[in-house]
């Protein structure tokens, strides 16, 4: 490719002149011995030689060791074998001012071949100040590098800080809620004793108020008809005597009862109650109840037993059997006026069987139900009616005893059905 030129009143030499002349970097032009031909000004002004300093010397004198020395060779072994180390490629060097001191220069060299002639064109672009900003910016970086580094270590501490105190509190938070567990626990323990102790404030009122109309009456009577006796001296009085000794017995018996009912609750608590299972007929221990019951029954009140099935084997503790339902037939008839109708109906139902006892009585008020079986508890319409609140809450242990359930309905002024579910055949 050659140069192309369009000034057609300017001759193109003087414009190459000017170029190279004005040019900022250095050029300069040197033959194959190194001798240097050519120099522009920014040359001279680079190295602080002047032209006549410089044309005619060796170029080398503008290059630090070991290039000083070494270049003559450069260029014999290009000329010798060809092979292009810096031709046409250019490169960073360092350049030798007059003064002695060193600066960073780019390099590019180009080859002019004149007829037979080889020469070389050295174009030097001073690096000086691109080389401070890159030792800057080198600088700046390394700085910088440093920064992150402390500010990294800065945030991984803090991070650290974080990490710890973030499981210091999940330490206080796992510590208080223990505290608030053990808190509650007690409380709940308070809570359970307060309870307890109520409800033993309450057994003993109710006891209180038992014993003193339970105790109270057959003892009155007892002391009554002794003193009565003491009275009757003569062979005639013989039949008031006798009438008074039965009443003593039969109040002496009523207070056995009550301390018996006393001893099973304890037996019962105590756990030493322990069922005695056999095999017995459920219709003959249920004819035997009504013979026994009969004898509890009030004018004209009738004692009704009914069933759906033939008689069955049952496995169970029959005494027991016979108490509770016993305890429920009295009551029955206790909480019934003459001339009612007290149902005894037995259902099969599977595995269990099913045995209601429904009387016509008083039935028990809405709000005392939820207290029926409670210890020593009776109901407010009761009061004239003798009883300890002692017999359905023996019957419920007994029930559990033998895996059985108690329940019942009642209609004040209508009636009372009492239900009791138990396993056909007793399985420990
Ligand atoms: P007691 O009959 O000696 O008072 P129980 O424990 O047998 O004791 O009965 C507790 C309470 O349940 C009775 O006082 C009574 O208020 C009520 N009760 C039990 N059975 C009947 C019933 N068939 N009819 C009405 N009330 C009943």
């Amino acid at each position: 490719m050659s140069l192309a030129f369009k000034f057609p009143t300017i001759n193109p030499n003087d414009v190459l002149q000017s170029i190279v002349e004005t040019a900022i970097d250095g050029i300069l032009l040197i033959d194959t011995s190194g001798n240097v031909l050519m120099v522009n000004s920014a040359v001279t002004t680079l190295f602080g030689y002047s032209p006549e300093e410089l044309l005619g010397k060796n170029v080398t004198i503008l290059m630090p060791s070991p290039h000083r020395q070494n270049h003559d060779g450069y260029i014999h072994n290009y000329l010798s074998t060809g092979i292009k180390k810096i031709i046409g490629i250019g490169r960073e060097i360092e350049g030798l001012r007059k003064d002695g001191t060193l600066f960073p220069a780019r390099l590019a060299v180009s080859e002019i071949i004149i007829g037979e002639e080889h020469y070389f064109t050295g174009i030097i672009q001073d690096l000086t100040e691109m080389k401070a900003v890159q030792q800057e910016i080198i600088k700046l970086n390394h700085e910088l590098e440093e920064m992150v580094t402390e500010r990294t270590i800065e945030l991984q501490e803090a991070v650290n800080l974080l990490l710890e105190t973030n499981q210091q509190l999940n330490q206080s938070i796992e510590k208080h809620k223990s505290y608030e567990l053990a808190l509650l626990a007690t409380r709940d323990e308070l809570h359970k004793s307060l309870e307890k102790e109520k409800e033993l404030n309450l057994l003993k009122s109710r006891f209180v108020s038992m014993a003193s109309h339970e105790f109270k009456t057959p003892l009155s009577s007892i002391l009554s008809s002794a003193a009565l006796i003491s009275k009757y001296v003569t062979t005639e009085q013989v039949a008031d005597r006798s009438r008074h000794v039965d009443r003593i017995k039969s109040s002496v018996n009523h207070l056995n009862n009550i301390l018996m009912d006393f001893l099973s609750i304890t037996r019962l608590e105590e756990g030493q109650f322990v069922p005695v299972i056999s095999r017995f007929s459920l219709l003959s221990m249920l004819s035997e109840l009504k013979a026994e019951a009969e004898s509890l029954l009030k004018k004209d009140q009738q004692l009704i037993c009914e069933h759906d099935f033939d008689d069955l084997e049952m496995k169970s503790d029959k005494n027991i059997l016979r108490n509770i339902l016993y305890n429920l037939v009295s009551n029955a008839v206790k909480y019934s006026e003459e001339g009612k109708k007290i149902t005894c109906r037995i259902t099969l139902d599977d595995e269990f069987f099913r045995i209601m006892i429904s009387d016509q009585g008083m039935g028990i008020p809405l709000e005392d139900q939820k207290h029926i079986g409670s210890r020593f508890f009776r109901a407010s319409n009761v009061v004239n009616v003798p009883g300890t609140g002692l017999g359905l809450n023996i019957v419920l242990s007994y029930l559990h005893t033998l895996k059985g359930t108690l329940s019942f309905e009642s209609e004040p002024g209508k009636g009372t059905t009492f239900t009791i579910t138990l396993p056909l055949s007793y399985e420990n």
